[in-house]
């Protein structure tokens, strides 16, 4: 497939920054890895995502019986906001990402910020899925894509209306419907094997 190079050196770059990294060809190749890599009675909290969305990564392991911390399950604000803490400290957390840098840059865009809080520390162990549509060059191609692509239709999806979701290009807005609070960028990890990156041989999410 003309996207292996790319995502060879991807994840030589991810395992030269201490991050573990590995390739599925398809969503349910890579629910099946999901599956096994997370203990059945390990709590697990959701960054929510389109992704995982597609591979019904939260139903399928509220399935077997262990503690899911999704947002997306909640029926209130303040449900929700529970479940964002509770995501901080349990003992696996799953994610999207906006966009990864061949050279192994990880970038989100947060609106809250709890998912940029979950990868940075607090889970012993996340997994962050991406498909192969969020693999772009550099690290400048990564923030351009959070910016112009994943910002304005999460925008859009979650109801805010910023500029960016009529033009398609980010001003920098100081709209009081900004959705981009926080832009982060993993560079890298401390603790060996914390962080491990699941690339999907598919277009996932936006
Ligand atoms: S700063 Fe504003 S215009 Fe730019 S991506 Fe974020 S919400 Fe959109």
């Amino acid at each position: 497939m003309e996207h292996m190079p790319a995502i060879r050196k991807l994840i030589g770059n991810l395992e030269a920054r201490n991050i573990e990294a590995e390739y599925a060809e398809n969503r349910t190749q890579a629910l099946a890895r999901i599956l096994a890599a997370i203990p059945p009675a390990a709590s697990v909290g959701i960054g929510n995502s389109q992704t995982l969305k597609a591979l019904r990564v939260s139903e399928t392991l509220a399935e077997r019986g262990q503690p899911v911390y999704d947002k997306t399950f909640s029926r209130s604000p303040a449900e929700a906001r529970s479940l964002k803490k509770k995501a901080l400290l349990a003992d696996w957390f799953v994610s999207g990402t906006n966009a990864v840098s061949h050279e192994g840059h990880i970038v989100n865009i947060d609106h809250s910020g709890n998912r940029v809080a979950a990868l940075l520390f607090g889970p012993d162990h996340v997994l962050i899925v991406v498909g192969v549509n969020k693999l772009v060059p550099t690290l400048d191609d990564a923030i351009a894509r959070a910016r112009e692509q994943a910002a304005p239709q999460n925008a859009r999806r979650a109801g805010f209306n910023p500029p960016c979701v009529a033009s398609g290009t980010c001003v920098d807005c100081r709209s009081p419907e900004r959705v981009c609070r926080s832009l982060v960028i993993i560079e890298g990890q401390a603790i060996p094997g914390r962080v491990k990156v699941l690339v999907i041989g598919e277009k996932l999410g936006y």
